[in-house]
């Protein structure tokens, strides 16, 4: 399960209102892109889903359950971080098992949850390396492993290629898309890569100065976007 509703969530940093209170919803197994230009608040929306942040007002729920007052770690969520947050002097293993190990799960069931993550993400032969051994696309899916052995009720993801090159860029994002064709759990991605949006999103969130401008389809924003703003944005490749 991972459905998540946004009410009236507003964030204030002082005087400061980045985002004004706003109303959204994630549906159970939803890819939900949120696109906008720099400093629009993308990441901080992210971050106040994660409990990273506390809202300013308003209210979070996940899976009918108020969280705006739970930390973290008890909403269920993972953050997939980049790949430069991996431990450098840990194997591939220990990195993918750090959560389990920090959460208190005995190591048999880590053990087992680790083998199935790998297998997902094809790194079932590079579980004793280091992530020096290993290529900028194989690091980020040990990122993504360590979320996914948390079996989280949804997936958050801050541009999570943008410090990959071009071309590796292209096949992360095929299997970002292809990991959640496999396991149909809802990912709220946050890029400001129209074509990420457009190629990966069953919908998406365009926001502007903490604002939404407009929720739908790539389709629908496509043919019907609802201003300038969203048509050009959508219309402009990188
Ligand atoms: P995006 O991820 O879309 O680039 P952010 O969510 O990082 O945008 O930032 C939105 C706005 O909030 C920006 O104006 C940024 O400067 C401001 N901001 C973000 N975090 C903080 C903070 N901790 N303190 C003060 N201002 C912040
Ligand atoms: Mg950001």
């Amino acid at each position: 399960m991972g459905r998540i509703t946004l009410e009236r969530v507003q964030k204030k940093f002082g005087d400061v209102e980045v985002i004004p209170p706003l109303d959204l919803t994630i549906e159970d197994g939803e890819f939900v892109v949120f696109v906008g230009p720099s400093g629009c608040g993308k990441s901080t929306l992210l971050r106040l889903i994660a409990g990273l942040e506390d809202v300013s007002g308003g209210e979070i729920r996940i899976d009918g359950t108020a969280a705006t007052d739970l930390p973290p770690a008890k909403r269920g969520l993972a953050m997939v971080f980049q790949s430069y947050a991996l431990y450098p002097h840990m194997s591939v293993r220990k990195n993918i098992a750090f959560p389990l190990k920090m959460a208190g799960m005995d190591e048999e069931e880590r053990r087992r949850r680790v083998d199935r993550a790998a297998e997902v993400l094809n790194l079932t032969d590079y579980l004793d390396r280091r992530p020096g051994q290993l290529s900028g696309g194989q690091r980020q899916r040990v990122a993504i492993g360590r979320a996914i052995v948390r079996e989280p009720a949804a997936f958050l993801f801050d541009e999570p290629l943008s410090n990959l090159d071009a071309a590796l860029r292209v096949g992360m994002r095929l299997e970002i898309s292809e990991l959640h064709e496999r396991l149909k759990t809802t990912m709220i991605y946050v890029t400001h890569d129209q074509v990420e949006a457009m190629t990966m999103a069953d919908k998406i969130v365009v926001l502007r100065a903490g604002n939404i401008e407009q929720v739908g389809s790539p389709i629908d924003l496509y043919r019907r976007p609802r201003n300038l703003f969203v048509a050009g944005f959508i219309g402009s490749p990188k």
